[in-house]
């Protein structure tokens, strides 16, 4: 049980969700340690919290034993854009498989609760829909998208075990498709790309036939869903956090063309290996456990990327 303000590790606390998640944390008077590799953060996320004295950053690659004493930990470090994930896929494993095992390490030696951000893919392209936690998934386990997919899932299941056998204190969110300010505008993700190509004018390139479903969730909602699960005591299932509204990618396309009043039109490509067809969480789980639910609308929240977007000149 945690009263009052505790000393918290965030691991990928440079990257797009890590930074909102520093920020929130050090608003509610903790203190946080910001681990990273700045493999896929950039220093420009966390620029603003330098000199905070609750705040300090170390640069460290997960996948290597770390020793801090903190009293939570949040595991948020692994490349999440298909991209990037894939640019080195023997290191997104052991960033997942590895890491966990050291962050869980840390959490036994030091009696931290510590959450790990797992995700909706972890349910690989499924038959179900919406997506419960109780359904397995359907995940091609030698395909492009398998080293984040399996390390991911093996994760969960170091996490459970050490659980079991350790009464670990954890926590795992699966997180679903979300977006805001701090994406990198290079990472490949659907939301940025389209954004970028719609106010540049360019062609919006849509993956196959578009008609592939996602639920977007805005970042602030997002990062409010894990910190209640991390403050929540004793849930010891996975959770899933997210939006429940689908949408087509062409969909996605066209809402974005007419916020951005874009001249662009869209071009279709060849659909990547192994996209999921569908994708939508079902939060039943979350909204009466966590008392959570994502409050800020779709076009809210790419309202506000799109101003990111339009300002931002995401120096490397
Ligand atoms: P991101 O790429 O912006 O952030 C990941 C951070 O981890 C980066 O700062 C990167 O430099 C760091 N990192 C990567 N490998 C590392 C290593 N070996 N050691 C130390 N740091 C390392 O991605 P994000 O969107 O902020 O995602 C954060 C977490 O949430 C990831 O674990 C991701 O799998 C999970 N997640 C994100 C989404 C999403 O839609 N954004 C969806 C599901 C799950
Ligand atoms: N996508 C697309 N055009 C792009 C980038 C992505 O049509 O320029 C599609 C992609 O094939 C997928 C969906 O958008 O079906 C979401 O892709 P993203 O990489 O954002 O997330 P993920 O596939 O991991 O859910």
């Amino acid at each position: 049980m945690y009263y009052g303000a505790v000393k918290i590790l965030v691991t990928g606390g440079a990257g797009f969700l890590g930074s909102h998640l520093c920020e929130k944390l050090l608003a509610n008077g903790h203190e946080v340690i910001c681990v990273d590799n700045f493999y896929t953060g950039n220093k420009k996320n966390i620029h603003h919290l330098i000199g905070n004295p609750k705040f300090e950053v170390i640069r460290h690659d997960v996948t290597l034993p770390l020793y801090v004493e903190v009293e939570g930990i949040f595991n948020l470090a692994c490349p999440a854009s298909p991209r990037h994930y894939q640019k080195n896929p023997v290191q997104t494993l052991k960033t997942s498989v590895h890491g966990a095992i050291n962050l869980l390490g840390l959490a036994k030696r030091t009696g931290a609760r510590i959450l790990q951000a797992s995700t909706s893919e972890i349910y690989g392209n499924p038959e179900l829909m919406p997506q419960p936690e109780f359904y397995w998934g359907r995940v091609n386990p030698i395909g492009i998208r398998a080293c984040y997919d399996e390390g991911k899932r093996a994760a969960e299941t170091l996490f459970f075990d050490y659980h079991r056998q350790y009464n670990t204190d954890i926590r795992v969110a699966r997180i679903f498709n979300t977006f805001g300010p701090r994406m990198a505008s290079d990472d490949g993700r659907v939301v940025s790309n389209f954004i970028v190509q719609s106010l540049g004018n360019k062609d919006i390139t849509i993956y196959g036939d578009g008609s592939q479903t996602r639920s977007f969730c805005y970042v602030d909602d997002l990062i409010d869903g894990i910190f209640k699960l991390f403050f929540t005591e004793k849930v010891y299932q996975p959770i899933n956090i997210g939006n429940p509204e689908p949408i087509t990618m062409i969909e996605l396309a066209e809402e974005i063309i007419a916020l951005t009043k874009s001249k662009s039109s869209l071009v279709f490509r060849e659909l990547p290996a192994d996209d999921p067809v569908q994708r939508e969480p079902d939060i039943s789980n979350a909204k009466s456990i966590l008392e959570w639910r994502p409050l800020v609308p779709r076009r809210v929240g790419l309202e506000n990327t799109i101003q990111y977007f339009s300002q931002s000149t995401e120096v490397r």
